[in-house]
Parts: structure tokens; C-alpha cells; sequence
């Protein structure tokens, strides 16, 4: 079985805005009295493990009886919530996740998730019906795969007020037989200009949407600013400051679409980097151009487009040596300062630092595949 999320637009009428915005209400407040009881009783019984262990915490369906209103929404989203919190203790306590947080009426990511039970998420008509709310008309510019099961919905709305559903399928794989033809290979050598390299030494030119629209949220900024805090003009410029980077967003993510679809279609075995992101994060200028270029968002677009097309995507090992090695005899520089944006060789090898890296790369994806076709014709390299 395979996992995947979807997410769509959707359009709730004014009485299902009203009740998805309780909602988002209601998972806040469930999400809020357990952590208060998770603190008083680990305050009570953190000196004896098993009874901190063994204690039954309220539960959903007891709140209910204390808060009437929260009879109101998709009891799904309830129960999701609580577990929700439920991990994200067991995630602090292995040390990979930070402490959960009260959320406050105005800080919190208006979202909730809700899980099928009995096929109560399913497509009618235009849209997609939901517990409680009925069917909410959706924008449906994707098919699911065939044979697929919708697992949980998770509903949000985006700081633009918009609204959106992403749901988390399953389904059957099916098994990829790849012919042994000849096989287009692409590499890339990812470079915080312009975004990558390619083995035909040709640059992506990512426009770097966020740099470029800079001056304008720092106009738009300021205003809100010069605004008093909570006054309705003070939520009218907060409004336009996040439509700015709501069509950045757009804008990058149309991009990154546009080029992983690109190059899924065009090539066979696409051999990228594996990038120390978090190493590179820690520096301040890096971290800017990176999350500007949304290098995860890529990687992960292009992964499940390849996959959609039956092509490889090989991640090549972050300590693989791309740049010091000559593409076209094999020798390995000792050291190749970032400085020096040719590489040449003795043997002759004259070339743009990043075009040589890049055909390191895609040498790396083909050799994966070539040793990993077995007799039967198959081959499956990650
Ligand atoms: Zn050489």
C-alpha cells in the first residue's frame, strides 16, 4: 500500500464556513484542557513513573457532557485532536518534537484532520462529503489514483481566508516494468543561484520570488506597522501583508510544479544531490535563498512525479565527492576551492565547476541502475 496526500480547494457555503471554523474552535479547545491535565498530572505523579504511566485522561466524548457545544462538530476532528496532542508528547519525551503548545484563539494554524469511518469522506456530485458538513463544493484539478481509499481529510484555512482540503489516500501500487532501452539521464548540481546546473550545463534560473518582492512586503510592513493593534484597519493591512506571500507561495509552487513535471517527462534516471540542509540552514544568507527556493518542495514534487511516470529519481550520497572529481577521467582533486568556478584537468578537461558536478551526478544515477537491473528485467533503485 502506498500513502499520499491531496490537497484541493474547496468552497463551503456560509453555514459550512461557520461550522468548520467551530470546529477549528473545538479541536483548540480539546487540544488545550488535555495539555492543561497532562501538566497538573504530571505535576502530581512525576516522581512515581506508573502511575503517570497508567492514568486514564478525560476523553473527548466526556468533555461533551461538560462543553454541550462540542456535540456540535465532526466528533472525528475531536478524537483526532487528542490524539494529536497524545504524540506530540510521546514525540517531546524521545526528544523529536518540541514541548506542545497552548493554541491561542489568534496564533494558531487554523487547521483540523478528521478520519473516514464507514466511507463518511467520499465524492458526491462536485465535491467531497464530510461529516457534519455535507458536501462542500471543491476544485477538482487532480484525479486521485485509481482504486484509491480517502483515509483522513484535513481541513484549513490559509491566512487569506481560503479554504482547502488535503486528503491522505492509499492505494495499490502498481509494479513498474522498466524496459532496457536506452535511458535518458539527467543530473543536477544544486547552487543557491539560479537554483541548479544541469549535466547539459544548463541553469535553471529560478526567479527568486520572495527576494524580489522584498521591497513590497517591507512597504506593506511597515504599514501595518503605523496601525493600531486590533483596530479593523490594523486587520485589513494584516490581510495584505499575507495576500504578498500567499502569491509568492503561488508563484514559487507553480514554478516547482512546472519544472518537476518538465523533467519527469523528459528524462528516464533524474540523479540529484542529497543536500545537508540542516547544516546549511545554520548559516543566515544560505537559509534565506533556500527557503526561498523550497528545495524540499522540489525534491518532493519531483519524487512523486517520477514515481507517477514510471522514472527513477536517484538521490546521490551527501558525501559523494561531485565536485572534485573529473567527469571525464575519473581523477579526484585533493582539494577545489569554492572559489574557483572551473574545473580543469591534466588530462585536458576544461569545464564550468557545476556543469561537471552535474554529469558526476547523473554518472552516479546510471551506474545505481545499471547494477541494480536483476535477469528478470527489473530494477528498482532508490
Ligand atoms: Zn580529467
Amino acid at each position: 500500500m502506498k500513502r499520499k496526500g491531496y490537497k484541493y480547494r474547496i468552497y463551503p457555503n456560509n453555514a459550512q464556513k461557520e461550522l468548520i471554523n467551530k470546529t477549528f474552535g473545538s479541536t483548540r479547545k480539546i487540544n488545550n484542557l488535555l495539555l492543561n491535565e497532562k501538566e497538573a498530572i504530571y505535576e502530581l505523579f512525576k516522581d512515581y513513573p506508573e502511575l503517570l504511566k497508567s492514568h486514564k485522561y478525560l476523553t473527548p466524548a466526556y468533555y461533551k457532557t461538560v462543553y454541550p457545544y462540542l456535540k456540535e462538530v465532526d466528533s472525528q476532528a475531536l478524537t483526532s485532536a487528542w490524539l494529536n496532542l497524545q504524540n506530540a508528547f510521546k514525540n517531546f519525551f524521545t526528544g523529536s518534537n518540541k514541548y506542545p503548545r497552548y493554541k491561542s484563539k489568534k496564533n494558531f494554524r487554523k487547521t483540523y484532520t478528521t478520519h473516514t469511518i464507514n466511507n463518511n469522506i467520499r465524492w458526491e456530485g462536485n465535491g467531497i462529503k464530510m461529516s457534519k458538513l455535507g458536501i462542500v463544493k471543491l476544485r477538482k484539478h487532480r484525479e486521485l489514483p485509481e482504486n484509491s481509499i480517502i483515509k483522513a481529510a484535513i481541513i484549513s484555512k490559509s491566512a487569506t481566508n481560503k479554504y482547502y482540503v488535503s486528503l491522505r489516500i492509499e492505494y495499490e501500487e502498481e509494479i513498474i516494468n522498466i524496459n532496457n532501452d536506452f535511458k535518458k539521464a539527467l543530473g543536477l548540481d544544486f547552487s543557491l543561484n539560479g537554483f541548479y546546473v544541469d549535466t547539459e550545463g544548463k541553469k535553471a534560473n529560478y526567479p527568486m520570488y520572495y527576494m524580489n518582492s522584498l521591497k513590497k512586503l517591507a512597504k506593506e510592513q511597515r504599514k501595518l506597522s503605523r496601525k493600531v493593534r486590533g483596530s479593523k484597519n490594523y486587520y485589513k493591512q494584516k490581510l495584505k501583508v499575507a495576500i504578498v506571500h500567499e502569491k509568492i507561495s503561488f508563484q514559487r509552487n507553480d514554478f516547482l510544479h512546472k519544472l518537476s513535471r518538465k523533467l519527469a517527462n523528459s528524462y528516464d534516471i533524474i540523479s540529484i544531490e542529497t543536500l545537508d540542509l540542516i547544516e546549511m540552514m545554520k548559516n543566515k544568507y544560505f537559509s534565506k535563498k533556500i527557503s526561498d527556493i523550497s528545495y524540499n518542495k522540489f525534491v518532493s514534487y519531483l519524487s512523486y512525479k517520477c514515481e507517477d511516470e514510471g522514472k527513477i529519481l536517484h538521490k546521490v550520497d551527501k558525501y559523494y565527492a561531485s565536485s572534485k572529481i573529473c567527469s571525464l577521467c575519473g581523477l579526484k582533486k585533493k582539494t577545489l576551492p569554492l572559489s574557483q568556478r572551473t574545473y580543469s584537468c591534466e588530462c585536458g578537461n576544461v569545464i564550468n565547476r557545476d556543469h561537471n558536478a552535474a554529469i558526476n551526478i547523473a554518472t552516479q544515477g546510471m551506474i545505481s541502475y545499471l547494477s541494480s537491473i536483476t535477469e528478470d528485467g527489473t530494477a528498482s533503485i532508490a
